[in-house]
């Protein structure tokens, strides 16, 4: 049976829950997701590009006493999109509402939320490629004249109302830039991707976090967290919860390296961050498939995942590495991930895994 999109992602959902190295967020997330987060643009560590705009324009919509552009703000999920959002609105002094693509199920929703906004607040809508259509088609004038045109009554009595609104600002985050149609990206003024952070920047997170949860980390005990936390600011809060839980019953409660590693070494996050299953991908790439290439379907079988979890969870962060590569033949395992994993590069994988002529010129005319 073919499943729809929407299922597929629920059950990423669930899948997501049991994985210590996700950058999702799961329940536990929720509870000290409130305290942890920063509140203001300087305790927000990193993304300086972004902030550095971002204050000029807010600046400006200041002086001039007018509603800050619509903002996109894209890339993967844990790189603190909400919290920017929540930022901008306490830093621009007005109200945020906050909502999702897959929460705005009908025009009305909509409707009801956008009616109820103050002069200059901000709606913030997570995941905003989920938006079904309809819906997505009011917020264009919504965004571009602040109007809410609405179809009232069916068939020949038909009548189209419009209603102003007051002047707001759209925050709209998304994982997918690439889903989102034109006609809505487009209608962003301004549009920041979040990038990963350094182990420098996540371990001042980490340290920050680690005094608002009272919790004594030594810097060579935050640097190792930062070190196995996928560049993610929500897994290095989450890993330096399940250290600090370590460090109190195995040790005298201090986050130095040494519980850090042992910590780590038991929930099994390797020294890059990669889990059971990241490794399992890749040693069934190596040993099972001769180090690629190899189908997705195929490896997900193989492994016992869905191919949309490995694609979309486990992928992305290997092929950052540089440990995966796709090719449009599958995925091949680089020198790295042989190296990462213990085994020895067979030297005329080089020359196997570059594309035959044929690939080369197909992809260059799809790529045009
Ligand atoms: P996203 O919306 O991109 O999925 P969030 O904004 O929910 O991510 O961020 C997840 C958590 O990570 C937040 O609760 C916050 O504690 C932490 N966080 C994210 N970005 C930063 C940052 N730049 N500085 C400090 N903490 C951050």
């Amino acid at each position: 049976m073919i499943k729809s999109n929407r299922n597929r992602e629920e059950e990423n959902e669930f899948d997501f829950e049991n994985r210590i190295v996700t950058s999702s967020e799961t329940a536990e997330d929720c509870e000290q997701e409130l305290s942890l987060r920063p509140k203001t643009l300087a305790d927000y560590v990193g993304q300086e590009k972004v902030k550095e705009k971002l204050i000029i324009s807010m600046e400006a919509a200041k002086m001039r006493g007018e509603s800050l552009d619509h903002i996109l703000l894209h890339g993967p999920p844990g790189l603190g999109k909400t919290t920017l959002a929540t930022i901008i609105a306490a830093e621009m002094g007005v109200n945020i509402r906050v909502t999702s693509g897959p929460a705005i199920e009908k025009q009305g929703v909509l409707a009801a939320l956008l009616t109820n906004l103050k002069p200059m607040d901000i709606l913030f809508i997570d995941e905003i490629h989920r938006l079904p259509r309809p819906v997505e088609e009011i917020l264009y004038p919504a965004m571009e004249d602040y109007n809410l045109d609405i179809i009232m009554g069916k068939g020949p009595s038909a009548r189209n109302i419009r209603l102003p609104l007051p002047p707001f600002t759209l925050i709209g985050a998304t994982t997918r830039a690439g889903q989102l149609s034109s006609p809505l990206r487009g209608r962003f003024g301004s549009v920041y991707r979040l990038e990963m952070y350094d182990n420098e920047e996540l371990a001042d997170i980490i340290c920050r976090s680690a005094d608002i949860l009272g919790v004594n980390t030594k810097p060579d005990g935050a640097l190792e967290i930062a070190r196995r936390s996928r560049g993610t600011p929500r897994i290095a809060n989450r890993l330096l919860k399940r250290v600090r839980d370590y460090a109190q019953v195995k040790g005298d409660g201090i986050i130095t390296e040494k519980t850090a590693v042992e910590a780590l070494d038991m929930l099994e996050v390797d020294e890059l961050g990669l889990d059971t299953t990241d490794r399992k991908m890749l040693s069934a790439i190596i040993n099972f498939f001769g180090g690629g290439p190899v189908g997705l379907d195929t490896l997900a079988a193989a492994i016992g995942e869905e191919s949309i979890t490995l694609e979309e969870v486990y992928e992305p962060y290997l092929m950052q590495l540089g440990y995966i590569n796709r090719t449009p033949r599958g995925r091949c395992a680089t020198r790295g991930a042989y190296e990462h994993l213990g085994i020895e590069y067979p030297e005329n994988k080089d020359r196997e895994n570059r594309p035959s002529q044929n690939e080369s010129l197909f992809e260059n005319g799809n790529n045009k």
